[in-house]
Order: C-alpha cells, then sequence, then structure tokens
C-alpha cells in the first residue's frame, strides 16, 4: 500500500466516524494546490542534470499552509500528496493555525557536493516562490534537509524580495531568525508522546527498552532523550543497517562517532550488527519508527512484538498492519500526534520570526509539552469515549477541525 492509499484509507475512515458528507470527504481527499517543478543543476563536473520538484498544498481552510521539504531519491507526486494531508491533520489536530503542505526534490543529497546542494536548493526555492511566503506557505527540514538547507531558501526568497523575510521557512539556524529548541523539537514531542502512553498503561519509562528505527534527526535524538530519561535503548539503524546491545547503546556517543565522519552506525565497537527488518521486530517495551513510511506492513506485522509504538516517521503503519496491533492491543501513538512536536515548535519560530522578539529555550520546551499534552489527552479521552484507537481518534480531532473550517467559511463562489 502507498503512502497516498493509506493516507487515504484514514481520511475515509475518520470522515466514517464523524459521518461527514461525501462532498466534504471529497474537499478533504483532494489538494488544493500540487506544483511539479524542473530543478536543473549543473554538476561540479559541468554537466547537467534535471531533477523533478514539488510542492503540494493539501489544505488552507484554516491557515498558511505548512509543510517539509525532502530530498530523497524515491519521492513523488503521490508521496508529497499523502505527506501534506498528513500536515493538514497534524496541524488542526494540535490545534495552530496552519493548513498542510509538503514539497520535495527527487534527489539523494549524499551524492552531491555542499555546493551541488546549495545550487539545488535555491534552485528549487526559486522554482516553487511563486506559492511560498510567510503569509502563504511556510516550508520545513524533513528527511534529507536540514537547517542549512533552510539558511538557503530563507536566502534565496529574500534576495529575491530585495529584503531579508526570515518567517519563509522555520527550522533555520538560531543565528538566521530560528527558534532556540526547534533542532531537538521532534525527538522531544517523540520523548513525551513516550512517557504519556507508558504513564496511560501504568509503566514505568526508566528502565523500558527501546529500539529506533532510523537514526538521523528525529530517530538519534528520539534515542539520546529517551537514554538520557532513564529508558535502555538496544538498537537503532539506518538506511544502511543496525546495531544491537541488549544492555544499552549509547546514543550521545554513536551520533558523536556519525559526526565525526562515519557514514552509519553499522559497526559501532561493542554492538552486534542487524538489519533494519530485525529491528522491527525486537522484543522491546517501545518502538520508534523514524526513518520512512509504510515499514510496518501487512507481511511483518504479527513479527512487530513492541508493546508499544511512537510513530516518529510520517506514516510508518500501513491500515493493513494497524489492524493486526489493534488485535495484539499494541498502543500505537500515530505520527500526526507523537511527532508533532516539530511543526509546533515550527510554529513558534514564525511567530517570533512575525514579531522579531525571541523566547528562550525554557519557553520553547514548556510551551511544547503543554500544547502535546493537551493533545494527547484530547485524543486519548476520544479512543475511550468511542472505542477507537487513537490513530481513528487523532484523524477524528483533526479532520474534524479541518471540516469546521470549510463549513464555516463557506463555498466560494
Ligand atoms: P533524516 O534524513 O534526518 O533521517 C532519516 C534517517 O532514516 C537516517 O538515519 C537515514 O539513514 C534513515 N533511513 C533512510 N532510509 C531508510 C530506510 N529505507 N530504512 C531505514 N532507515 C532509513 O530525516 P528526519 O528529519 O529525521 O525524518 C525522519 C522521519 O520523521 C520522516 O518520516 C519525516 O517525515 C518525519 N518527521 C520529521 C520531522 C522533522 O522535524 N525533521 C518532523 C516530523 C516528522
Amino acid at each position: 500500500m502507498s503512502a497516498l492509499d493509506s493516507a487515504l484509507h484514514q481520511l475515509a475512515e475518520a470522515v466514517k466516524q464523524l459521518g461527514l458528507d461525501d462532498g466534504l470527504h471529497d474537499m478533504l481527499a483532494t489538494p488544493r494546490r500540487s506544483m511539479q517543478v524542473a530543478v536543473p543543476l549543473r554538476r561540479d563536473d559541468g554537466t547537467l542534470q534535471v531533477l523533478a520538484g514539488y510542492r503540494v498544498q493539501h489544505n488552507l481552510s484554516r491557515g498558511p499552509a505548512k509543510g517539509g521539504v525532502r530530498f530523497h531519491p524515491d519521492t513523488d507526486l503521490d508521496e508529497v500528496r499523502a505527506l501534506a494531508m498528513w500536515m493538514t491533520w497534524k496541524c488542526a489536530l494540535i490545534g495552530i493555525p496552519y493548513g498542510g503542505a509538503k514539497g520535495g526534490v527527487a534527489v539523494d543529497p549524499r551524492l552531491l557536493s555542499r555546493n551541488e546542494l546549495e545550487r539545488v536548493t535555491r534552485r528549487y526555492a526559486s522554482e516553487i516562490m511563486p506559492i511560498i511566503g510567510p503569509e502563504k506557505d511556510i516550508p520545513a527540514p524533513d528527511v534529507g534537509t536540514d537547517e542549512q538547507t533552510m539558511a538557503w531558501m530563507m536566502d534565496t526568497y529574500s534576495a529575491h524580495k530585495g529584503y531579508t523575510v526570515t518567517g519563509v521557512v522555520t527550522g533555520k539556524p538560531v543565528s538566521v531568525g530560528g527558534s532556540e529548541g526547534r533542532g531537538g523539537a521532534t525527538s522531544k514531542g517523540v520523548m513525551f508522546s513516550t512517557f504519556f502512553a507508558l504513564r496511560e498503561a501504568g509503566v514505568d519509562h526508566r528502565g523500558a527498552t527501546v529500539a529506533v528505527q532510523g537514526f538521523g534527526k528525529v530517530g538519534g535524538l528520539a534515542a539520546q532523550y529517551l537514554h538520557d530519561a532513564g529508558c535502555t535503548v538496544v538498537a537503532v539503524s539506518d538506511v544502511k543497517g543496525g546495531v544491537y546491545n541488549p544492555k544499552g547503546l549509547n546514543p550521545a556517543a554513536l551520533l558523536k562517532h556519525l559526526r565525526s565522519g562515519a557514514e552509519s552506525v553499522v559497526g559501532y565497537p561493542g554492538t552486534d550488527t542487524i538489519t533494519n527488518e530485525q529491528l522491527l521486530e525486537l522484543d522491546v517495551d517501545v518502538l520508534v519508527p523514524a526513518a520512512l513510511e509504510g515499514v510496518i506492513h501487512e507481511e511483518n506485522a504479527d513479527r512487530v512484538l513492541a508493546k508499544f509504538i511512537i510513530e516518529g516517521a510520517n506514516g510508518p503503519t500501513t491500515p493493513d498492519a494497524d489492524a493486526i496491533l489493534e488485535q495484539r492491543k499494541a498502543v500505537v501513538v500515530p505520527d500526526i500526534l507523537a511527532n508533532s512536536g516539530g511543526v509546533a515548535v515550527s510554529y513558534f519560530e514564525w511567530v517570533q520570526d512575525l514579531q522579531a522578539y525571541f523566547w528562550s529555550e525554557d519557553e520553547v520546551n514548556d510551551r511544547l509539552r503543554a500544547l502535546m499534552e493537551s493533545a494527547y489527552d484530547g485524543v486519548s479521552a476520544l479512543s475511550a469515549e468511542r472505542g477507537v484507537s487513537l490513530r481513528t481518534a487523532a484523524q477524528m480531532i483533526g479532520v474534524g477541525r479541518v471540516a469546521d473550517a470549510h463549513r464555516t467559511r463557506g463555498l466560494y463562489p
């Protein structure tokens, strides 16, 4: 099942639970704007390569569109559409005044030099410029992009405008209008979601065993924060494979290892090598999928033994797998809740940029925790009240709020 199939399936379930009519369902399933652009890149060796770039604004009924930019070789329009739709429900669920968007370029950033990456980023930013802006659509980092990518996008947009516009993207370095606490925000949110889910089940998080798939921006710091909070992180992985130590890994040391030039976590001293598939099937308390979508599916779901699955990634569990996990009574904290810390602090960053007044890291973290706790409590209460999964409850709240905005605004003309 593709990411778009999963997203549409989840939407249909929420629409059914909410009793929305077919017209509104159609409206919510259809992106408002899909833009495909050519991104010509002059390689360092002088040759020219034309890459495909995308920006999809799924919904604009509650405010400007918001969502990350992905640089990955498999990115295509359908994937971006799915990711944009999830952003719409996520922003509505946590109550921030945005619609959902997503963008991407079909490219493997690991195969580009820094100069090539900068050229791809600047050309992509200028191609999508007609539809982005602080009051229109605000990109952020996602897979394969980072705060440097955002600094180049902000600079390109500002150069075209003729003045500095910090609020056009979020996830920027603090030195150019970024927010304190944005770097680790998604991971902090994953940690809070883990705490809330375990607390609700009466399980102490201290000593809980954790496996994290995808040791990138989200998974790397989620592993570190959970370890620092007393969990035992027994396995982590990246695109090349995973490492396992039943006594526990030291994520901070692993992150340092990567920062000092190692290409993968695989081969780290004192660990056994495992595959990404084996990592998903470890008998741990908590599994954090934090890489790509569709990794827990019909074929492997019955071998996923974790009691709590905290979705750092967007769309890691297909609807077929959800049904299998539900039967097994595994608790799945869904992506639009579990990884919403990133967009929450992106919202804080945008607010700070618009006001040109910046907050302390403690203030950011306190507001993040409060926002996520209130979203989690709302989802958990609705799940209990209606006897539906946390995912369906989260989707119902998100989709319901967007549907309300459509009804209240009415249809033009
Ligand atoms: P990233 O590029 O920083 O890290 C991705 C990690 O996944 C890397 O370790 C990479 O090696 C690994 N990976 C890639 N392909 C893989 C594969 N096929 N199997 C196993 N591992 C693989 O990206 P990120 O920003 O950490 O994003 C990870 C996930 O979290 C994505 O689903 C993204 O949409 C989601 N997300 C990110 C943010 C954010 O703020 N960055 C916010 C919300 C959700």
